[in-house]
């Protein structure tokens, strides 16, 4: 059976200091914002060139606390894309704040930031780009249009640990960047974990209050919080992975390149677009399968034991819990969720395990396309 992910290679590269630093945080006894936690910020700030790294609980606690801080509140807008993971939204929902989605563009899966402006009324406060699969939101004409607007940018960069825009790393450009950890993620933990970076002190500020109850001084608790930090477990793992993330990243890279090559020819295939500006992490490794054959792939792989995975089967604007938001044009989105099917990508992956799923994605093809 070929898995989706298969993180036992990178783990296993760096065992003997995963086994240390895990039994290092055993024999200290400090299991909360400890050492660990306040070196791996220290150590994410510097890899982003931020001001502030802030630990937290989840990727969706990132978003969450980051939503908190910008003021989101009922009745708020908050322009987004339709093809992520429910967390994008979720958080702001937490305020009482709606999406409003633009559709993507159909190439880099991401919101497709032409259409931005058009959505924008009075009660807009906020963009998410969400930097789908790994491969950046074109940052600088959807940063012209916050600023012109005085809207704040949340970037969702979940999938996209590493991933830059015109040299500069996802998640640096907006106002702050929330990242996950888990464990599939390009950066996971083993567990939950996730963090937000800004360079903005105000929202740091904010962020490190909300995720301690609410308190900058320990029993003085200012406003309602939450219980959102990263454990000191995790940090200490993510402190061993860090110095890998760009060396797996590449790896990812050289995968993504063989498939390229061995789809080539292929006429119901696209494979990963990349735009000039971009340098693609593949968190995912996502090709359209033209002629409505996607799910008869997906079928025919599964019969070989080989995963591959619809992300995501439902947009979220179609979501039951989005039922009364009122219709948008999202035609792209909703032409994706029927074509995209993501392949097995992982840094280590070897060439023989993306022959074999290549052939059969390309059999699959041949043999539902003969009947
Ligand atoms: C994974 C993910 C999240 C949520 O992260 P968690 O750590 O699982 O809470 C948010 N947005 C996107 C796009 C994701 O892929």
């Amino acid at each position: 059976m070929i898995p989706l992910l298969d993180t036992q290679p990178e783990i296993q590269s760096i065992w003997d200091e995963l086994m240390s630093s895990i039994q290092d945080v055993l024999k200290k006894g400090s299991f909360i914002m400890g050492p660990n936690v306040k070196a791996f910020e220290q150590e994410a700030a510097s890899y982003f060139g931020v001001k502030h790294a802030i630990g937290v609980n989840s990727g969706t606690d990132a978003l969450v606390l980051a939503a908190k801080a910008f003021g989101l509140k009922e009745g708020d807008e908050v322009i987004t894309t339709p093809f992520t993971f429910f967390a994008t939204t979720e958080s702001v929902g937490q305020f009482g704040a709606v999406p409003v989605f633009v559709d993507i563009d159909p190439s880099t899966f991401n919101l497709d930031v032409s259409k931005v402006e058009a959505a924008i009324t009075s009660r807009t406060k906020a963009i998410i780009p969400v930097h789908l699969y790994g491969h950046p939101v074109d940052m600088d004409p959807l940063m012209d249009i916050a600023r012109k607007h005085n809207l704040k940018v949340l970037e969702d960069v979940a999938q996209a640990f590493g991933s830059e825009y015109k040299g500069k790393k996802a998640g640096t450009i907006g106002d702050a960047g929330a990242f996950s950890f888990f464990p599939s993620k390009n950066l996971g933990g083993f567990g939950d974990g996730g963090m937000l970076i800004t360079n903005d002190d105000e929202i740091a500020e904010t962020v490190k209050m909300l995720r301690v109850h609410g308190a900058r001084k320990k029993y003085f608790n200012e406003v309602i919080g939450y219980n959102s930090r990263l454990d000191e477990i995790q940090a200490a793992v993510l402190r061993c992975k860090l110095p890998h993330i760009d060396e797996w990243n590449e790896g990812r890279r050289r995968a993504a390149q063989r498939y390229n090559d061995l789809f080539a020819g292929e006429s119901m295939i696209e494979t990963p677009f990349v735009a000039d500006y971009a340098e693609h992490v593949y968190h995912q490794y996502t090709i359209k399968i033209k002629g409505g054959q996607r799910d008869a792939v997906e079928a025919g792989l599964k019969e070989k034991e080989i995963s591959s995975f619809v992300y995501y089967p439902v947009p979220v604007n179609a979501l039951p819990v989005y039922k009364n938001l009122p219709a948008r044009p999202l035609q792209n989105s909703d032409a994706c969720t029927g074509q995209v099917l993501s392949l097995p990508i992982w840094p280590k992956i070897t060439e023989e395990t993306q022959q074999t799923v290549a052939t059969a994605v390309i059999a699959s093809l041949k043999q539902t396309v003969a009947v």
